[in-house]
């Protein structure tokens, strides 16, 4: 059996890559992976936390890039009639560091605004304020973003899988499990 490209690994970067060769119309795509569970991998373990909140531009580009996909998971990824819950949930990102280091958290938020990250800047007692209940005496900054959003890992690996053997019956792409 050929392939025009094996993926080692089935994790979300696996999945990812495979699912978007196959959508650039690479005909032959096998995503190789020894272990069905999952039990070592880092993916299910995952909090499913999707930031834009980064440092580097490619970053919260791809970011921004992944969140409009998981946004409509479902639909990408739906199998002969099975759709996915991945549970999206837009409840907000903050991301908090403590003295020292505010630079580095203004800098981001500087980059995260111009690339149209609409993240704010909060201080120890706006933290303070917005969650009463968090230890804040070694905070210094926050960057938080409303509408930062989490999903369920373990939910989009299991679609992925789907996704695989689907294609594996298809003529056109094989999948396996080594
Ligand atoms: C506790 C925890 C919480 C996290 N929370 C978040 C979060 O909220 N948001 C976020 O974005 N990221 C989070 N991450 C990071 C995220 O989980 C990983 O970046 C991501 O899952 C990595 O995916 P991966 O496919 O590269 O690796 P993995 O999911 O580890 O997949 C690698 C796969 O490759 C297989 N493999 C390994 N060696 C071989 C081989 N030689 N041949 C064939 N197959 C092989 C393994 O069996 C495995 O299934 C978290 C990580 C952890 C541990």
């Amino acid at each position: 059996m050929t392939h025009d490209v094996a993926v080692i690994g089935a994790g979300a970067t696996g999945c990812a890559t495979a699912y978007f060769l196959k959508a650039a119309g690479v005909a032959k795509v096998c995503v190789i992976e020894p272990d069905p569970t999952y039990a070592k991998a880092s993916t299910p373990v995952a909090t499913g936390g999707c930031r834009r909140l980064f440092g580097l531009p490619e970053n919260i580009r791809m970011s921004q890039f992944s969140i409009g996909f998981f946004k409509d998971f479902a639909a990408h990824v739906a199998v002969d009639g099975y759709a996915p819950d991945v549970q999206w949930r837009e409840r907000g990102y903050l991301f908090v560091v403590g003295a020292g280091h505010e630079k580095v958290l203004e800098q981001n938020y500087r980059l995260e605004r111009e690339l149209g990250v609409n993240v704010e800047l909060l201080d120890r007692s706006a933290i303070a304020e917005r969650y009463p209940w968090m230890r804040n005496d070694d905070l210094a900054l926050g960057g938080y973003r409303r509408k930062t959003a989490g999903s369920i890992p373990t939910a989009c690996c299991r679609a992925s899988a789907r996704r695989r053997r689907r294609w594996a019956r298809s003529s056109s792409a094989t999948a396996s499990w080594a």
